[in-house]
């Protein structure tokens, strides 16, 4: 099977990375099914994954036990409406198996959430999706649930109305479509693909930062896959655009759901075929060529100036872990 994939599902790179580790069965052939879809979220295992803008809310126990998913009762009781929740899918797996799971947006100001969850004696806090990834604190499932209800419920807060004919537009499918009731016309969640890209030129790879990381960070060079472009065509012209480095050769590696709001991020290997740096001096501080050695020492935060790449759960570095691994 070389020819084919070198690895199995269980070992996918992409597994690697934050927010991949979704379990649900999406029930996408069972969506257009409306009374299907509400005695579901009766269910009295069914749980919501609750959005405050781009923030879940988190129930914390009396011993810090987080928990990312709520009974319908608060979600009614905060003010979810019914008609716009989306359902995310069944839980494949573990005690929870066959538990539906929905999310919903509550569009009212956090402090208004936070002290009518009180009143209703279950305390929530808005807990920020990154610092949730970064920190670890919650299953690789629940990450990628999270993702996923982020995403959906961002998409439906941004098209109320419908973009042929202004008419206000309903939720449909589920939550993976809204109807206009004027025109007719249906419209579909959308995700944006990013390419990010490893750049590497013999033993070296191409590492960049922009103003606003952290002090010491470099990562993969990234942009936006633009309408009409392969993925391959993006890794080279943003390449290009952003350190004068022309790529020839580019081969997939792995790709991240990035629900900010609603990107997949396509991890790409690249190589290079010229080296002389021309900085995009708006989009990058500084872009460099790194030695392997140098870059291991930046994964293993013992680089002699504090230099360091982006954390583990972060596709960047899981294409610089491999870059650093794949060195003789
Ligand atoms: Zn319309």
């Amino acid at each position: 099977m070389g020819w084919f994939a070198d690895l199995p599902p269980e070992r996918e790179p992409s597994r690697q990375t934050g927010f991949s580790g979704n379990r649900l069965d999406r029930l996408s052939e069972r969506r257009l099914d409306a009374d299907f879809v509400v005695a579901l979220r009766q269910r009295a295992d069914a749980r919501f994954a609750l959005f405050c803008g781009d923030r879940p809310l988190i129930a914390i126990d009396a011993h810090g036990g987080l928990d990312a998913l709520h009974g319908l009762e608060l979600a009614l009781a905060l003010g979810a409406d019914p008609a716009e929740m989306a359902l995310l899918g069944l839980e494949t797996d573990g005690e929870a198996a066959g538990a539906p799971r929905f999310a919903a947006l509550l569009d009212r100001p956090v402090e208004a959430i936070e002290a009518e969850a009180i009143a209703v004696g279950a305390p929530v806090k808005a807990i920020d999706l990154r610092s949730l990834v970064v920190q670890g604190v919650l299953p690789a499932d629940v990450m990628g649930l999270l993702a996923q209800a982020r995403s959906i419920t961002h998409w439906h807060a941004s098209h109320r109305f419908c973009s042929k004919c202004g008419t206000a537009s309903q939720l449909a499918q589920a939550g993976y479509r809204r109807d206009c009731p004027a025109c007719g016309a249906q419209h579909f969640p959308r995700t944006d693909p990013v390419a990010i890209m490893l750049t590497v030129y013999g033993d070296r790879c191409l590492l960049g930062r922009q103003p606003h990381f952290p002090e010491g960070m470099y990562s993969c060079l990234a942009g936006f896959i633009e309408p009409g472009e392969t993925a391959e065509a993006a890794v080279r012209r943003e390449t290009m655009e952003e350190s004068g480095i022309r790529v020839g050769r580019v081969a997939y590696h792995a790709s991240q759901p990035w629900p900010f709001p609603a990107s997949l991020m396509l991890g790409f290997l690249a190589e290079a075929v010229s080296t002389e740096i021309r900085r995009d001096e708006t989009e990058l501080e500084d872009v460099r060529w790194f030695p392997r050695a140098e870059v291991a020492a930046m994964l293993a935060k013992a680089h002699p100036h504090g230099l360091f790449v982006p954390p583990g759960t972060a596709v960047a570095q899981v294409l610089i872990r491999h870059f650093v691994q794949s060195g003789g």
